[in-house]
């Protein structure tokens, strides 16, 4: 390790469990943060703070102002521009410097992209705001043999289970099937506060360096257990997560999950009155400048913003990107949004 990465992380590695070998092994690995929004932009920010040697950012969304009471790497500028938070994200982990090699991808991630994003990844921190997208992380890990860190938070309370495929439990080993989405409070209707935010990333972050700085004897004998807290009322307990040798994922090794999509679709995203639309055909590239020059006489504040466009159209704000696929702002109705997405890009 050189002078300056010593003199760096003086501090971490003082501490006996972490030490020299445990900076080494943190700097030599790759780190998929998967979600850039509340939990993943904490996560990126300890990843960055800590020194892992790179780290991959993937979201699907853009900044608004609701997001900055506890989306800590995004700022005024960000909202105001409506930035990709991937982008926005990579741009505020720049000015905090050091060895960390950041890539960004503004993406919906799939289980067409997930190979390519994960790929050399020693883990996957999940900082996502969504059930289908941690099913299919966890079909993936358990797939590889990646291990995972699941975080979730709603309200004030949080939960955490590492996922350490073939050692301990996988997310279908508890849940076998997504539970349904009108049994699930969000963050639309629980609403969420940043210390539940930041006690989850910790959580979640302290396993990570963990699991990163392990010698292969002591990732042997990792023990992994979910994590349950709640930061208003000052409580934490945590249980033992058992391996089912039933699971469908990591007991018969159906990944079905993986093998979904392919069609377009529309999902309301958490807590944005806004809907993704996706083309049905991976890799559509759609002529922003050509959807431009169409909507002009409609639409209000058309401009190419780099590698997507932007428009308002009847009271809707459409963030369009190149792949085809497009934000729908003002909407939580995926059929409003997929007729605005007919008639003005179309594809
Ligand atoms: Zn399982």
């Amino acid at each position: 390790m050189s002078d300056g990465a010593e003199r760096r992380f003086d501090r971490q590695i003082r501490f006996a469990e972490f030490g020299v070998a445990g900076q080494e092994r943190l700097g030599a690995a790759r780190v998929l943060v998967v979600g850039c929004g509340a939990l993943g932009g904490s996560l990126a920010l300890q990843m960055t703070r800590i020194g892992v040697g790179e780290l991959v950012l993937v979201d699907r969304d853009v900044v608004e102002w609701t997001n900055l009471p506890r989306q800590v790497l995004f700022t005024e500028a960000h909202a105001n521009d409506g930035a990709p938070k991937a982008t926005a994200a990579a741009e505020s982990l720049a000015a905090i410097g050091g060895p960390t090699k950041v890539t960004a991808h503004v993406a919906h991630v799939d289980g067409e992209n997930l190979d390519e994003l994960a790929r050399g990844a020693a883990l996957v921190l999940d900082g996502t705001d969504n059930l289908t997208t941690r099913y299919l992380i966890n079909d993936w890990c358990v797939r590889e043999r990646v291990p995972w860190i699941y975080g979730g938070v709603v309200g004030a309370s949080g939960l955490v289970m590492p996922v350490i495929p073939e050692h301990g439990a996988c997310l279908s080993c508890l849940f076998p099937e997504p539970p349904p989405a009108e049994h699930l409070a969000t963050c639309d209707t629980a609403g969420v506060i940043l210390p539940a935010v930041q006690a989850v990333t910790a959580a979640q972050a302290a396993l990570a360096m963990r699991w990163l700085a392990a010698s292969a004897e002591q990732r042997a004998t990792f023990e992994t257990w979910l994590v349950e807290l709640d930061v208003w009322r000052g409580e934490q307990r945590r249980v033992r997560a058992e391996r089912d040798p039933n699971c469908p994922t990591c007991g018969r090794r159906d990944f079905r999950h993986l093998e979904a999509g392919g069609e377009r679709s529309a999902i309301v995203l958490c807590g944005r009155n806004t809907v993704q639309i996706r083309p049905a055909r991976r890799a559509t590239r759609v002529d922003l400048a050509r959807v431009l020059d169409n909507v002009r006489l409609s639409a209000e504040r058309a401009e190419q913003l780099g590698n997507f466009a932007r428009f308002e159209v009847e009271g809707f704000r459409v963030t369009l990107f190149g792949d085809g696929r497009a934000l729908i702002e003002g909407t939580a109705d995926a059929g409003r949004a997929r007729a605005i997405y007919d008639r003005w890009v179309g594809t």
